[in-house]
């Protein structure tokens, strides 16, 4: 009995596709680095990597190996563009607890320089849902509050697929974006099927950057200093 039952499981694994197709690449990843094959924007070292919207250098400054991004330095965008990417962020909000809501350290992740993955104080910080920490702004909520508190170091990991558009610059297709905030599910392929807050004509499908939002310029934004790290990306579907 214990052999015919073996002999029916090889025979089920066969009839299933076991395939000898090429196997998947390696890629290395060595601890809390880049993936080997990453694309890194920041690495602790420099600027190098950024610069403002109008092309001139990005004004945040490196701190012990940290992006520090003060009020008033400006959006700054990565020189890298990319279509479809798995992102790796790191950022650290200072705490503001004389603000409520959206005043609290507040800054963002666009996609694109487009789609804004928000980056806010959401500790024991109410806010409306779809613009808090974990959401797509304006889009969607997160799916739970996986926010540390302020002054702790946090993480995104997101998988963006660009929408797609047709030849006159339309969107043909919707992009989608899936997010881990601080290794918690937050965006569960979310749909990406309208414009988002900061997209131009030129951004909806891309290629297109990362953007890394300063947020002194909505009205009564207090002074805030945003702290940034371990920044990369792998570009999927080879773009
Ligand atoms: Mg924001």
């Amino acid at each position: 009995m214990k052999t015919m039952t073996m002999t029916m499981m090889l025979v089920a694994v066969t009839a299933m596709g076991q395939s000898d197709g090429p196997q998947p690449p390696h890629v290395a990843s060595p601890g809390t680095k880049a993936p080997s094959d990453a694309v890194v924007l920041f690495d602790g070292k420099d600027m190098s990597g950024w610069a403002k919207e109008d092309g001139s250098p990005a004004g945040c400054k490196v701190e012990k190996g940290e992006m520090v991004c003060a009020s008033g330095v400006g959006d700054i965008v990565s020189k890298e563009l990319f279509t479809d990417a798995q992102i790796h962020v790191e950022f650290n909000i200072p705490l503001m607890s004389a603000q409520k809501g959206q005043m609290r350290g507040n800054s963002g992740v666009y996609l694109h320089s487009c789609y804004e993955v928000q980056i806010l104080d959401s500790y024991e910080n109410p806010t409306y849902a779809n613009g808090s920490c974990g959401a797509v702004y304006g889009f969607a909520p997160p799916l739970v509050n996986a926010s540390r508190r302020p002054g702790e170091w946090q993480s995104y990991d997101i998988i963006f697929r660009a929408p797609q558009c047709d030849g006159t610059g339309g969107m043909s297709q919707a992009g989608s974006v899936t997010i881990l905030h601080n290794g918690v599910l937050v965006q569960d392929g979310t749909k990406l099927d309208k414009k988002g807050p900061g997209c131009t004509k030129a951004s909806v499908c891309g290629p297109g950057p990362l953007r890394l939002q300063d947020h002194s310029g909505f009205p009564n934004a207090p002074h805030t200093v945003m702290k940034f790290r371990n920044i990369w990306l792998r570009k999927l579907s080879g773009k």
